[in-house]
């Protein structure tokens, strides 16, 4: 089991203030702080996040959890570890593998800076269009990929979230039998749309006072939300939210094998990287958008990489990935809640 879990973990267990947490954040006596570390049992918490799921994480009023999706990539994922380290908040960073290979120093960093590294599979793949075992491989290959990059797959938290959060059964099934804690989440801040920073904190803070406590899912890949980032946490403080961090409780590691030759000494592993052409899509599912209206820009509904679309990079330098828009989402079935909204979307 590696050190740093058991330390969080250990943390968990002693339970202390947010306020002793903000009070020792170097040069921000103000800080937002992390208040706590919750440590959690994959076998116990298998599917968490109330956008898709009864179960949740256990936190009391007033406790949010930041996730930042489909990084790393600079400059935008070092914008955001700025600013969480200013305020001294840790998040959960579920990291796509072809990302990870090709900015092996931001995971790192990410790492170093005591962040909890989760994985979101390879390529950023559509996981509801692939077979059960090309599903299964792209989730391995994933957690692989940032396991060499972190140089231990004990590094790597055993925490997953499908990207656009779709799945089917059958590879939902897979997943939990490799020991991973599927990750959905309870709010968003459609920071994948074309918005402002400002609207994207208005979402969020909105969303999360709508609920008061929960898992927020952001990504790190967008300008948007480095910038929207610490007027958020400044309100989150202002508000008298505080900020916990997951941790997988000790012991609890990913039943997925290193790829044989991956693994290698992280800077050995940096230096050899290679910058990978493709980036992933970077939307999650827009059709699991909350149904409230959000201005004129309605989240498109994005499809997978390898359908109708045209990469091009945006003014932002980050590659968007252009598609049609799909025309039977709901045809094939799927779960009901998120036909609902794809539904919704149509209209
Ligand atoms: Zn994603």
């Amino acid at each position: 089991m590696h050190c740093r879990f058991v330390a969080a973990s250990i943390l968990a267990f002693l339970s202390f203030s947010g306020t002793a947490m903000a009070g020792e954040c170097a040069g921000n006596p103000d800080a937002l702080g992390t208040s706590r570390v919750l440590s959690i049992d994959p076998a116990e918490f298998q599917r968490l996040g109330t956008i898709q799921y009864k179960q949740t994480l256990p936190l009391d009023d007033h406790e949010v959890v930041l996730t930042f999706d489909d990084g790393p990539i600079p400059p935008h994922t070092d914008k955001v570890l700025d600013v969480l380290a200013a305020e001294c908040v840790k998040a959960t960073f579920f990291v796509v593998g072809e990302m990870a290979r090709a900015h092996p120093a931001v995971l790192q960093r990410a790492y170093r800076e005591g962040h909890t590294i989760g994985t979101h599979t390879e390529h950023h793949a559509r996981l509801d269009r692939l077979s059960a075992d090309k599903a299964e491989k792209e989730i391995a290959d994933g957690f692989a990929s940032a396991a060499a990059v972190l140089g231990d797959k004990n590094e790597v938290a055993p925490f997953f979230r499908f990207p656009y959060l779709d799945h089917t059964g059958a590879v939902e099934d897979r997943a939990l039998k490799m020991g991973l804690s599927l990750w959905s989440a309870d709010f968003h801040g459609s920071d994948w749309t074309f918005i402002t920073p400002e609207k994207v904190t208005a979402l969020a803070l909105n969303r999360l006072e709508a609920q008061k406590k929960g898992i927020l899912l952001l990504h790190d890949i967008h300008d948007r939300t480095a910038k929207a980032l610490p007027v958020l946490l400044r309100e989150l403080k202002k508000r008298g939210y505080r900020v916990v961090q997951v941790v997988p409780a000790s012991g609890a590691v990913a039943k997925i094998e290193e790829k044989p030759g991956t693994t290698s000494p992280k800077t050995e592993q940096a230096a050899l990287a290679k910058p990978d052409e493709k980036a992933p899509a970077n939307t999650e599912q827009a059709a699991l958008a909350t149904p409230e209206k959000e201005s004129a820009e309605k989240p498109k509904q994005w499809a997978p990489a390898s359908i109708d679309q045209k990469n091009q990079k945006n003014a932002d330098g980050v590659w968007h990935t252009h598609v049609k828009r799909r025309k039977t989402a709901s045809a094939k079935g799927g779960d009901p809640f998120q036909n609902f909204f794809r539904a919704l979307w149509r209209q």
